[in-house]
């Protein structure tokens, strides 16, 4: 069964969205001592890779992702996803791009749990003006694509920590992404289940063929993906 039922014909998936990034630094200030997050970036992930970030916590690697998938806004560099310039979007279409063009996939899941699975879903599928009337269906076939259709009207409360990892791919393949941004997706999870998640995601990443952008402390994790990258103090190490 197809992943996504906007695009059930891999042959006919849309490219990934490449990404390109030169001199990218970003400083929090606001604070007593500014900080310095990234520090002049320079990263091409081609159209449809998969790559790992690797890093000590606090290096800047959920900053990185954050500007890749337009939660935040460049400050000094170049940003570009697929067709995108991130630094010259303005604030709604930096809003569309995160909710056309970018998938996530969260540590902590990100899943309200007043809403059952399948209302989570559905929430992806509103926000990106999918008909009333079509999301039902749909949130049910992308939960069925994950393995989760008989889980569907279960609270993420209800769900293991896998099961949970699962709705939120389903979520984040609601807008069909160019690219799937995952931070630490298997940093909650056992060393099992952890491998699970991550051959979903290499599934969603081969068969939709979106760019797969996956930071993760585990080793084995990291081997999977054609590229691994270093951040260390903010800046790209290897
Ligand atoms: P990582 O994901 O690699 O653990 P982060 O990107 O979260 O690292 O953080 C990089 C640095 O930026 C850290 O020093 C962190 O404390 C700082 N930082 C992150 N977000 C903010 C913020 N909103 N305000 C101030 N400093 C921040
Ligand atoms: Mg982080």
């Amino acid at each position: 069964m197809s992943l996504n039922p906007h695009d059930p014909a891999p042959a006919s998936a849309p490219p990934g969205c490449a990404v390109h990034i030169r001199g990218l630094t970003h400083v929090f200030s606001g604070n007593a001592a500014p900080v310095v997050a990234l520090s002049a970036i320079d990263l091409d992930i081609p159209a449809g890779g998969h790559v790992a970030l690797m890093g000590p916590s606090g290096a800047g690697k959920s900053t990185l992702l954050s500007l890749v998938g337009g939660l935040d806004r460049p400050q000094r560099g170049e940003l570009r996803v697929g067709r995108h310039d991130l630094a010259r979007l303005s604030g709604d279409a930096l809003a569309a791009y995160r909710r056309t063009t970018v998938g996530f996939v969260f540590q902590h899941f990100g899943l309200l749990d007043l809403l059952s699975a399948r209302e989570n879903v559905e929430l992806a599928l509103a926000l990106a003006d999918v008909p009333l009337h079509e999301r039902h269906q749909r949130a049910g076939a992308l939960l069925e694509g994950v393995g989760l259709g008989r889980r569907a009207d279960h609270r993420p409360s209800a769900l293991s920590g896998g099961e949970r990892q699962r709705v939120a791919i389903a979520r984040a393949l609601a807008n069909n992404p160019g690219l799937i941004l995952a931070d630490e997706p298997t940093g909650n999870l056992d060393a099992q289940t952890a491998m699970l998640v991550l051959e979903l995601l290499e599934r969603v990443h081969r068969e939709q063929g979106c760019t797969l952008v996956v930071v993760t402390h585990n080793q084995a994790v990291a081997e999977r993906a054609d590229h691994r990258y270093l951040v260390d103090a903010g800046k790209l190490v290897a």
